[in-house]
């Protein structure tokens, strides 16, 4: 891969596109950015540029516009804290591509900032139009991409930009990511524990087999989350009313010969805390081995499980955690999730958490500090574990 500090930005525009997906809360002129985790992990990457005497041109997307403008989709309010964290004024142009950007971006000096309009306006973005690419490939002399998060798409500007700007480089964070990520891909260090909770089999299926499938005797799968029930039915267990996917028993007992053929542990909860809803107020502690009644429902892992698992996670040289144990949203069903928080900053081994939930779940608990390394990437990262190609990786290592 092209080396970033190799690049040469000197006075040059440097269009870098980075994960701005962040959440706002508020409307109209009100709106605001809820969280902008996204915004400060690509900072060291524009500073260094900026150090560097860049023009800046920065791009991302934000949410789901499908192709059109949508006011409440603008990166107003992304641009207002950009500003603020880079402590300089950053120019919104009024679209994504066309001639008044071309003219701002021309007129832009070394050390001044854009940032682009939300880049899926353009339906030419998520369809990784060639002209689209183009057009944006015309604004910079050289190209970053910092958007982890994002390269799992194959789109325009992930992907068709790096194959038309032959100066290109992977962001810091994006090096980052790649690093940290890349452990548990090849040359994982052992014991090797994988925490996976969240609400579906089907969405993290791909992973539990590709690491399975890298696993060793002595390491271990910890699940927990809704996902967790489906397991405790293929092992022929009463779960009331919880959320299950019963086309997935199958599945669930192809993960347990293939660990079990591995001499992998796959531990499950042993107590769940259960409620008659969503929005429950209070939890009841039901052991595994009674069986969940009637219409309740299994909504987060109980005391019993969350000491098994943090025991267990405590003996590794390296954890992987996405996905939270329980309904963390509603508090009464939050502590499986916070105590696996704890528990993953508390082991002295490698550790690294994705996912929004559970990145939530540690700032909640203040101990994200503790992470060796917090991925701003949920799905990417999800990919690159499964060990599958992400387009946007592939487009920068390419050469010209
Ligand atoms: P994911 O996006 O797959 O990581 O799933 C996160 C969602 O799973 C969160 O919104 C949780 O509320 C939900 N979830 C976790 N455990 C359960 C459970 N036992 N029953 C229902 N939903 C759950």
């Amino acid at each position: 891969m092209p080396a970033f500090d190799q690049l040469d930005v000197d006075n040059r525009r440097v269009l870098v596109r980075v994960d701005f997906n962040v959440p706002l809360r508020g409307h109209g002129d009100a709106r605001e950015v809820a969280d902008d985790t996204r915004i400060r992990a690509a900072l060291p990457t524009l500073r260094a540029l900026l150090d560097r005497d860049a023009r800046l041109i920065v791009c991302s997307h934000l949410g789901r516009p499908k192709g059109r403008y949508a006011e409440d989709l603008s990166m107003g309010p992304v641009a207002g804290r950009l500003a603020e964290l880079l402590e300089r004024p950053v120019r919104l142009p009024d679209e994504v591509v066309g001639d008044g950007v071309t003219k701002l971006v021309n007129d832009t000096r070394a050390g001044e900032v854009v940032l682009l309009e939300n880049l899926r306006f353009e339906p030419g973005e998520e369809a990784n139009d060639l002209d689209f690419a183009r057009a944006l490939a015309k604004l910079c002399d050289a190209y970053v991409n910092d958007a982890f998060g994002a390269s799992h798409r194959a789109h325009a500007s992930v992907v068709g930009v790096p194959q038309l700007v032959r100066d290109h480089a992977p962001g810091l964070l994006m090096s980052a990511e790649l690093q940290a990520l890349g452990r548990l891909v090849e040359g994982i260090e052992h014991p090797f524990v994988a925490v996976v909770g969240g609400a579906k089999v089907s969405d993290k299926l791909g992973v539990l087999v590709a690491l399975t499938e890298r696993l060793s005797a002595g390491d271990a799968i910890v699940i927990g989350g809704a996902m967790a029930n489906t397991f405790l039915l293929a092992r022929g267990r009463e779960l009331g009313g919880s959320l299950v996917e019963r086309d997935l028993l199958g599945a669930c007992k192809r993960v347990f010969d293939k660990a079990s053929a591995r001499d992998v542990r796959v531990i499950l909860p042993v107590d769940l805390r259960c409620g008659s809803g969503l929005d429950a107020r209070e939890a009841t502690i039901v052991a595994v081995g009674d069986g969940v009644a009637g219409d309740s429902l299994a909504l987060d892992i109980g005391p019993r499980s969350e000491a098994s698992f943090a025991g267990v996670i405590a003996t590794a040289k390296t954890v992987f955690w996405n996905g939270p144990m329980g309904v963390f949203e509603n508090p009464a069903f939050a502590q499986g999730t916070l105590a696996m928080a704890n528990a993953v900053a508390e082991c002295p081994g490698y550790t690294l958490v994705g996912g929004g939930d559970s990145v939530a779940a540690l700032n909640a608990s203040g101990r994200a500090g503790d992470i060796d390394h917090v991925s701003t990437g949920g799905g990417a990262s999800l990919e690159f574990i499964e060990g599958r190609e992400l387009p946007g990786v592939t487009a920068l290592a390419a050469a010209h």
